[in-house]
């Protein structure tokens, strides 16, 4: 069921269910009033009576009250005295226990089919007597019965004007809704620019368009990323495959010695080494970015990971200035993958600062670790800043030098996986620094 449907059916039946309630209150309520009002007078009614028939009230006679006093609708009046005879008229005059409840108390109310009754027990000198006066409350029935034929007739008016009103307010306030999922079909892999319309950043509505709209912008971002990856995928490729493909083709175009058919089986050689080294290197991302949480997390010794790192690099380059840990360093890591990400890190600031030395700091923060490499090379022009972590993208100042543009991608990943952070600062001309942050275990 479509919401419009929904929101319109469960109008319809608040709509009926509080009408209803509202006209069954307003009846009942009426006939309350009416029945309270009506014994109302009847006790006056019973209190007159029993000043003319019992105590012969000289001033209020029956002449001057049938002159003078409005008498109720069907009005009838009885004195019974309250002696064996009268209690047997009583019941059969009116209905079986009457006599009884009125020994009991002092008054009684009550129904004779649609007539309304009031009895009181006198004390006269005579004896005891029972004054009854019963009549009809045309008034308050014809009332009820007014209302009976006005409220139904009324309340479906309402419900129908209710669920109109409100079946119009949801349809337009649905019509915005019907419009963004029509042009949110409209949007493909081939159109992912289009973005919805928002008209009131504040409702919800609008809330919703800018929360599809920013996912959007993610979808889109991660396509072109995709997209630039594919590209650059195949432009490694490429370089590597065309120089195997010329080697080849120029060493069979005739005849060759014996060293030359060496030596261009070394270049296919190195070239095929290249092209194996990104596959790896490919793959090796691959898995990482497949990753959602740490494999095989275990508590290592940022120290031990960091000596075994810089046993691999040349120490003539190195430069070391590591803050002692007061208790060892931790964190919960893996080894392998913390040694692959800094190994990366390091080998770029040998790899593209020549000769020139490279710093290495270690530094224990509040809740954290700081790592910093820091050298003194060609660095990284200002808008390539944020896409050097695109897999497979190379700076244009870096092209010249041996590389695949995967490491700081897969850098990155791994330690994110370590819920660290990794940015760059650099110069063109004097320098970068990689700046590894990470939690303490
Ligand atoms: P590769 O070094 O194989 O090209 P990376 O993914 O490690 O690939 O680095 C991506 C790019 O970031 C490099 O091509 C380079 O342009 C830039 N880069 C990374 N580290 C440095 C650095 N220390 N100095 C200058 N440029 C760097």
């Amino acid at each position: 069921m479509k919401i419009r449907d929904r929101l319109t059916l469960m109008l319809s039946v608040t709509a009926l269910l509080a009408v209803s309630m509202l006209g069954l209150a307003i009846y009942l309520s009426t006939a309350q009033f009416h029945k309270k009002e009506f014994f109302k007078r009847l006790g006056e009614r019973v209190q007159l009576t029993e000043l003319i028939f019992l105590e012969k009230n000289e001033v209020i006679s029956e002449a001057v009250r049938d002159r003078f006093l409005q008498r109720l609708d069907l009005e009838e009046e009885y004195a019974i005295t309250l002696k064996r005879s009268g209690l047997d008229s009583l019941n059969r005059l009116f209905y079986q226990g009457l006599a009884n409840e009125l020994l009991k108390q002092d008054s009684v109310l009550f129904w004779q089919g649609q007539r309304q009754g009031m009895a009181k027990r006198y004390s006269v000198e005579s004896g005891d007597y029972a004054v009854i006066v019963t009549a009809l409350d045309v008034f308050g029935l014809t009332k009820l019965n007014f209302l009976k034929k006005i409220l139904p007739t009324g309340g479906l008016l309402c419900i129908g004007l209710l669920v109109a009103v409100g079946w119009f307010s949801i349809n337009r306030a649905l019509m915005p809704l019907e419009r963004k999922i029509e042009k949110a079909r409209r949007i493909s892999a081939s159109e992912l620019g289009l973005r919805l319309n928002v008209f009131n950043p504040r409702d919800e509505l609008g809330q919703l368009a800018m929360t599809f709209n920013s996912m959007l912008d993610r979808l889109q971002a991660a396509f072109e990323s995709q997209k630039q990856f594919v590209s650059n995928a195949s432009h490694e490729m490429r370089n590597p495959l065309t120089a195997i493909i010329g080697e080849a083709e120029l060493v069979l175009s005739k005849e060759r010695s014996k060293q030359e058919y060496q030596e261009a089986m070394e270049i296919i050689l190195q070239e095929a080494k290249r092209m194996n080294t990104l596959t790896q290197q490919l793959l090796e991302l691959a898995k990482a970015e497949s990753l959602s949480t740490l494999p095989d997390p275990e508590k290592i010794s940022i120290e031990v990971c960091l000596v075994e790192l810089i046993e691999k690099f040349p120490p003539q380059r190195l430069r070391l200035n590591f803050q002692p840990c007061e208790d060892d360093c931790y964190i919960i890591g893996n080894q392998y993958l913390l040694h692959t990400a800094l190994a990366n890190l390091l080998e770029n600031a040998l790899k593209y600062s020549g000769s020139e030395p490279v710093s290495l700091h270690f530094a224990v923060e509040p809740q954290r670790y700081r790592i910093t490499i820091e050298d003194r090379g060609i660095g990284i022009p200002p808008g390539e800043m944020d896409k050097i972590f695109q897999p497979l993208y190379r700076a244009r100042n870096a092209r010249g030098l041996k590389g695949h543009g995967i490491g700081l991608a897969l850098s990155k990943k791994i330690i994110e996986l370590h819920n660290g952070s990794l940015f760059f600062e650099s110069n063109v001309g004097q320098g970068t620094t990689a700046t590894v942050l990470l939690p303490f275990c």
